[in-house]
């Protein structure tokens, strides 16, 4: 009767787990975001649903499936989320099904896995010993730009997932706001053929990525901490 939380990849089919191949083959019921892409995935998988509920659960419906979900549960059967990509939850529905689960006494179980945050942080350069994921950012100027005055002086490597469309339009508000100078990356399309880290300065990364040249493929956008310096991470030498 747990609920598995199960991560699936993000653009590479091979960064799927044995252990998450093993509950999408033996889960009683699946709740996807977009059950299409999910079938796509299974099949992919060669993991047939045989009879198996495989239920539509996002944002439009999250109010209604969260308490029939946990019904589910609630009898024994057990429950996977997956999300179109990466781990559920992180800028993806299942908060109110975990939520109701843990009100149920039912074992929230993760299946870990990929998640572009990470991956993109990782390899991005920027000091990793501290970092503030924060999603999406709204798409009002008013709302994004009061958020991203509270945290350009946040010490932590900064990382926010951006539509490739948006792109060129945020880009120039980090700079003004963050400044130019300040060290970014852009990753791309990660795990995937065309996987790029583009890094520079905000002010350099704007001028690359502008409205009418946008990124191609999906981005996370990672920028460097206010004072964060790579020596951080090293002891304080002792003075003399
Ligand atoms: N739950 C997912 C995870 O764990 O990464 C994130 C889902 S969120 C709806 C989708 C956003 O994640 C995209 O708009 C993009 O910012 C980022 N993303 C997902 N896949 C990516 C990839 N292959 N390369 C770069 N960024 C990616």
């Amino acid at each position: 009767m747990p609920l598995y939380l199960v991560a699936t990849p993000i653009g590479n089919l091979s960064d799927i787990s044995e252990r998450a191949k093993a509950v999408l083959s033996s889960a009683h019921v699946l709740a996807a975001e977009d059950t299409r892409s999910a079938r796509r995935l299974l099949s992919a998988l060669n993991i047939p649903l045989e009879g198996r509920d495989l239920l539509a659960y996002g944002d439009h419906n999250e109010k209604g499936m969260a308490p029939h979900l946990a019904e589910k549960l609630k009898k024994g059967l057990d429950v996977a989320v997956l999300s179109e990509g990466g781990t559920p939850l992180v800028s993806d529905p299942g908060y109110r099904l975990v939520q109701e689960a843990i009100a149920a006494g039912v074992a929230v179980v993760p299946v870990p896995g990929p998640c572009a945050a990470v991956a993109a942080l990782s390899a991005s350069g920027l000091p990793v010993h501290a970092f503030l994921f924060r999603g999406f950012l709204p798409k009002k100027p008013g709302a994004r730009r009061r958020i991203l005055e509270a945290l350009k002086d946040r010490e932590e490597t900064l990382i926010f997932y951006e539509s490739p469309q948006r792109i060129g339009k945020v880009l120039p508000e980090l700079a003004e706001i963050f400044g130019a100078d300040r060290p970014a990356c852009i990753a791309r399309e990660l795990t995937k053929i065309h996987e790029t880290f583009h890094r520079g300065t905000l002010g350099a990364l704007a001028q690359t990525f502008t409205l009418a040249n946008a990124p191609k493929g999906e981005c996370t956008v990672l920028i460097q901490g206010a004072s964060s310096r790579e020596d951080d991470d090293e002891p304080d030498e002792l003075e003399s």
